[in-house]
């Protein structure tokens, strides 16, 4: 039994790192301790946004949320929203450069947002016990008891920020306190990938596999249009990958019903337009081998499979193409659809989606609501946000928010 700690914050990811820095910012004597299962922290955060880490959004709107208790989210995001988090951020010495609205810190590696937050914890006190895995968390006396390992450790205030399950094991993602939460009685929403790789039909993906288009992609569900967006979209062997794949892919798995994917490998041009440059190309292409009939237009692979789904020999010659066949064509173009027969799982995911059912936690401080003095941030609470810098907003801000929470409960003001 060692000395009792103010607060032990449990994981040493985003959330948690998060929480400890801005405890320490808001009262440097309080005594916080972070507990990490893995031999370092941030393992996760430094592979965000390809190594660059969107850290967050100039456009935080709830719309972009997701919850089975939506608006829960509502207070944290607009309190401590991306003007707050950015100057959190550049207190710890991060300036800010922005894709669209995408926000990253100019440095464009992830591994300086770890550093940035392991310094302010590490110079304002903050003991991170490494290599810690929190197997029980106990409340007893009006203190919380936390076992790691074979030593117990007490705290008067618990933040848990431990994750799901997205990102795999490497990145500590086993989803093991929140199994330990629902042992001890905490309800849960269902929990699966989002912001994951589709499964299709992979006959033609695997056949130009690796190859990657600019594409609108969108999402039917029981034949009605439910989610678009565009970008690039690499086909893969086992079907769809790309941010807009990954974008659209939260309902796959949460509902059965029968999904497809339509792209459009001309988003920037209507149909007629497509219409008319095929048209002219028929015009000025005669002669020419059909395989060599969208040189210069789309990828030469891609263009040699919509024709043979127009059901046309590329041996044949361009003159070989009907009205008829040139409208085929079209349609392929502006619509080559794909059904969906599932997505990868946790390990390549970027989040989860469900988690502890929010209802259960209050939504200006995260304190449970049954047990006072515990608090849970980030992935592990039932909310998770699209893809663009949400899901480490929503990271940031529920600790700030718990941090906040925490100070008040220790005062005996909650
Ligand atoms: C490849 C990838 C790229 C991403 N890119 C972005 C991006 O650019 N922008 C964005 O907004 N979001 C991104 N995300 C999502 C974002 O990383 C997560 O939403 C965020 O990290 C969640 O923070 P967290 O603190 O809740 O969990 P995590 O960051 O997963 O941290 C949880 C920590 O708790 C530790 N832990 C778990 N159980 C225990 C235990 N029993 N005892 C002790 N420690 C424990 C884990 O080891 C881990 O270190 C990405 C995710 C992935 C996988």
């Amino acid at each position: 039994m060692t000395d009792i700690l103010d607060v032990a914050v449990i994981g040493g990811g985003a959330s948690g790192l998060m929480s400890a820095v801005a405890l320490k910012l808001l009262n440097k004597d309080l005594s916080v301790a972070i507990f990490e299962q893995l031999p370092r922290v941030g393992k996760k955060l430094i592979t965000t946004g390809n190594g660059r880490c969107n850290i967050t959004n100039k456009n935080l709107q709830p719309e972009r949320f997701h919850s089975q208790n939506p608006g829960f989210y509502d207070y944290a995001l607009s309190t401590y929203d991306n003007f707050y988090i950015e100057s959190v951020f550049a207190d710890l010495g991060i300036v800010f450069t922005y894709e669209g609205e995408k926000a990253y810190p100019y440095s464009l590696q992830a591994s300086s947002v770890v550093d940035a937050l392991r310094f302010s914890a590490d110079q304002n006190g903050v003991k991170t016990f490494l290599d810690s895995k929190v197997t029980d968390i106990n409340s007893k006396g009006g203190l919380f008891e936390i076992t790691v390992s074979d030593k117990l450790y007490r705290a008067k205030a618990v933040i848990i920020a431990a994750g799901l399950f997205s990102g795999g094991e490497k990145t500590g993602s086993n989803g093991s306190v929140f199994n330990l939460m629902k042992e001890k009685g905490y309800k849960t929403v269902k929990t699966t990938p989002a912001i994951v790789q589709i499964k299709t039909e992979n006959k033609i993906t695997k056949s130009l596999k690796g190859i990657k288009v600019n594409a609108g992609v969108s999402l039917y569900k029981n034949g009605k249009e439910i989610k678009s967006d565009g970008g690039e979209v690499l086909f893969c062997d086992y079907g769809l990958s790309g941010p807009p794949v990954m974008q659209i892919s939260r309902e796959i798995p949460r509902e059965k019903a029968d999904y497809k994917i339509i792209l459009d490998l001309m988003p920037e041009y209507s149909f007629k337009n497509v219409l008319d440059i095929l048209n002219f190309r028929l015009s000025v292409l005669r002669g020419r081998k059909l395989e060599n009939f969208f040189t210069g237009m789309l990828n030469i692979r891609v263009g040699q499979q919509i024709l043979k789904l127009a059901g046309k020999s590329l041996a044949q010659s361009v003159d070989a193409l009907t009205k008829d066949d040139i409208k085929t064509v079209c349609s392929i173009i502006k619509g080559m659809e794909f059904a969906v027969t599932g997505t990868l799982g946790f390990e390549t995911s970027q989040v989860t989606a469900g988690g502890l059912d929010t209802r259960q936690f209050d939504d200006k401080t995260m304190m449970s609501k049954k047990d006072k003095g515990l608090f849970c941030v980030g992935e592990i609470l039932d909310v998770d946000g699209d893809c663009g810098g949400f899901n480490l907003s929503w990271a940031w801000a529920s600790a700030i928010c718990a941090s906040f929470g925490v100070i008040n409960f220790l005062e005996g003001g909650i």
